[in-house]
């Protein structure tokens, strides 16, 4: 069917925390006993740490994120812990360790803190693991800094195995948040327009971006963002693919928008210098040798894979 044939429309194993082949068991998150027995008595649970929002790795020469019971009890206190699925019949958990043991951990020869953006430039895990990693640190933050009640101040804990949290006083539920991004290319036939936000590495140019707003569709927000940014005017929106962010805790949804106007004005507060690039250039760009030393974003981040389907329509 050639709606789900499109070769334009693509997920590629090394754009990070976009590949996943965890099964989040929705069905199991408010099941307390299997909860229970998987935490503390399965020997196959595996646990992904983290202190202060940084992935906790254990050392013996080599990393390995996930941790058995036996070396999750030897942290002693665990300061909260959710339910992220189950991969291949391995339940996992993330937990969060107590903030006060960072500078300690941090000292220990059989462990590596690592933060979560190198451990993805790096490729140091598989691409599901990764994304587990992404969705733990994600969903950690999001408690870390949602304790209160938004509705009347109360405090509020944590509720059916870290999915959501409940208000003690009110009662009202609050859910995980997700805050989407878009992230896109204008195309004017040959050529495509792209920025560099001032602090940028030296050299680089990526995708325009923005946070969406409410009451927009994605093509609003990527037809708004281009404007605010370049005054470039765009018609036709095409979504591409999209890309769970952990930073905190965003998702990149890559479009391509019709350019309808060339005369490019930018917005100082947002860019330092945006710029049309022919196909060629961007294929330059992406092979690290274009003469100008201009550079493209990692291939783990959407950006990279967005140029990359411009180049190959071309
Ligand atoms: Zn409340």
């Amino acid at each position: 069917m050639r709606f789900f044939d499109d070769t334009m429309i693509t997920s590629h194993s090394d754009l990070g925390f976009a590949v996943s082949d965890l099964d989040r068991s929705s069905a199991l998150r408010e099941h307390a006993d299997w909860q229970e027995n998987a935490y503390k008595n399965d020997p196959a649970t595996r646990f992904i740490l983290l202190c202060k929002d940084t992935p906790v790795l254990a050392f013996d020469g080599a990393l390995h994120a996930l941790f058995d019971r036996q070396a999750l009890e030897a942290f002693g206190h665990v300061r909260q812990s959710l339910f992220l699925g189950i991969e291949n019949e391995t339940p996992y958990f993330g937990i969060e360790l107590d903030a006060a043991q960072f500078d300690d951990l941090k000292l220990r020869e059989d462990l590596k803190l690592i933060d979560m953006r190198s451990i993805a430039m790096q490729g140091l895990f598989s691409p599901s693991l990764l994304s587990a990693i992404g969705t733990a640190k994600a969903m950690l933050h999001w408690h870390n800094r949602h304790r209160f009640c938004s509705n009347c101040g109360v405090e509020s804990v944590m509720a059916t195995s870290g999915w959501k949290r409940s208000c003690t006083g009110c009662k009202t539920d609050h859910f995980p948040r997700t805050d989407p991004v878009v992230i896109m290319l204008a195309v004017d036939g040959d050529r495509c327009l792209m920025g560099r936000g001032a602090a940028f590495p030296e050299g680089r140019y990526s995708c325009l971006a923005g946070f969406m707003e409410p009451g927009e569709t994605i093509e609003d927000a990527t037809r708004r963002e281009i404007l605010e940014e370049t005054n470039i005017k765009t018609g036709k929106v095409r979504y591409l693919t999209a890309q769970p962010w952990p930073f905190p805790s965003s998702l990149m949804i890559g479009c391509m928008a019709e350019a309808l106007s060339h005369d490019i004005t930018i917005d100082p507060n947002e860019l330092a210098d945006a710029r049309w690039f022919s196909r060629a250039e961007v294929k330059q760009i992406l092979a690290g040798n274009h003469p100008d030393g201009i550079t493209a974003p990692p291939k783990m981040a959407i950006a990279n894979h967005i140029m990359q389907i411009f180049v190959d329509a071309g």
